[in-house]
């Protein structure tokens, strides 16, 4: 290994959240209300495969072991196979994980399976179909929930499912999500709103924090699991009685920074050290071509050290991120 990846409080990144395309076909209220638009330049494009083979080739000899292919919405590439192909190529990658909308998956999963595609997380906010529409903007909901079941047929032995915590619309909805998961090997993830730069009174309307979630999980004797060193920042919980598992991702809580060990490169091939806070490193001028790795490395190691303790967001800190489509939630 080169150098393994690793910031100013020592903290080490084995985990790439690589966006593959800004574009997505939903208009969740909390992402991209009025749908995609292009937010860089007119000639931007996004990266090329050759382009995502170097990133996560460098990743990899830098520590790097999982890699999760998001967007917008990655699957609308038309070369999503390709991307996932390549990424499973690189040896030292064990996992390789989408986050998807769904809308692809009924038709794709059994492809995305044959082509390496270790992990899936879909994101489903409610289990009403009515609901699902005016949250996502988009009528699938039967669509999306027929991905899944033929995702198991695949072979997935779990499929992960990301809802975002909204107060009124799905948060009293637990009791159905984990009747849902009673026979079912699914990890539902609980993430709590964060608020970004366009928000506007969506976020004081509807944030919720995950604890009331939490607090009830333990009531009812759920427990929590130990952490796994690629593990996200989910705190997951387990019970006797249930096939599936329940994670909680609460960015907000005090602490949620210190175990970070995921770095992202936005489609248009900027590191971004944090979710939020800063406008990126440009890496492209770095990937085009494999002798350029060295100079690659050593931009990453040296931005590393700038990252920062925490993403500061319990002080109203949305710094630059516009919605999370933008650099890949
Ligand atoms: N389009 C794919 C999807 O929706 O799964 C992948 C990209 S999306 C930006 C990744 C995840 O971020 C989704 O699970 C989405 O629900 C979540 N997300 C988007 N905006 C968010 C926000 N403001 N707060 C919390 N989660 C958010
Ligand atoms: Fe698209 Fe995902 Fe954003 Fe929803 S959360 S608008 S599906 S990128």
């Amino acid at each position: 290994m080169a150098q393994q990846f690793e910031d100013s409080f020592r903290r080490k990144f084995n985990y790439l959240r690589l966006s593959v395309t800004d574009v997505c076909n939903f208009k969740c209220t909390y992402c991209l209300p009025d749908g995609y638009y292009p937010t860089g330049s007119k000639n931007s494009s996004f990266l090329t495969l050759p382009e995502i083979e170097r990133i996560v080739t460098t990743f990899a000899a830098c520590g790097t072991s999982k890699v999760r292919i998001t967007g917008g919405e990655p699957t609308l590439r038309k070369d999503f196979l390709d991307i996932v192909s390549t990424v499973a190529s690189v040896p030292e990658i064990k996992k390789v994980a989408t986050t998807t909308n769904g809308y692809r998956m009924a038709a794709n999963v059994h492809d995305w399976k044959a082509a390496g595609l270790t992990n899936i997380n879909v994101s489903i906010d409610s289990l009403d179909p009515r609901m699902f529409k005016q949250i996502t903007g988009q009528n699938r909901f039967h669509q999306v929930m027929q991905g899944i079941d033929e995702a198991f047929i695949a072979g997935y032995e779990q499929v992960k499912v990301n809802v975002v915590l909204l107060k009124d619309l799905n948060h009293h909805a637990l009791p159905d999500f984990l009747n849902w998961i009673k026979d079912r090997s699914i990890q539902l993830r609980f993430i709590e709103l964060m608020q970004t730069g366009e928000m506007d009174s969506l976020f004081d309307n509807h944030h919720v924090s995950g604890v009331q979630i939490q607090n009830s999980l333990i009531a009812n004797g759920w427990s929590m699991k130990p952490r796994q060193l690629t593990d996200g920042p989910a705190k997951v919980f387990t019970h006797p009685d249930y096939l599936g598992e329940v994670g909680l991702i609460m960015p907000y809580e005090r602490h949620f920074c210190q175990t970070c060990n995921r770095l992202r490169v936005s489609a248009l091939g900027k590191l971004h050290l944090c979710l939020f806070g800063e406008e990126g490193v440009e890496l492209r001028d770095l990937l085009q071509s494999d002798s350029q790795q060295e100079a690659l490395i050593a931009r990453i190691g040296e931005h590393l050290q700038g990252k920062s303790v925490s993403h500061y967001l319990h002080d109203g800190n949305t710094g630059m991120t516009p919605h999370l489509a933008s650099i890949g939630g």
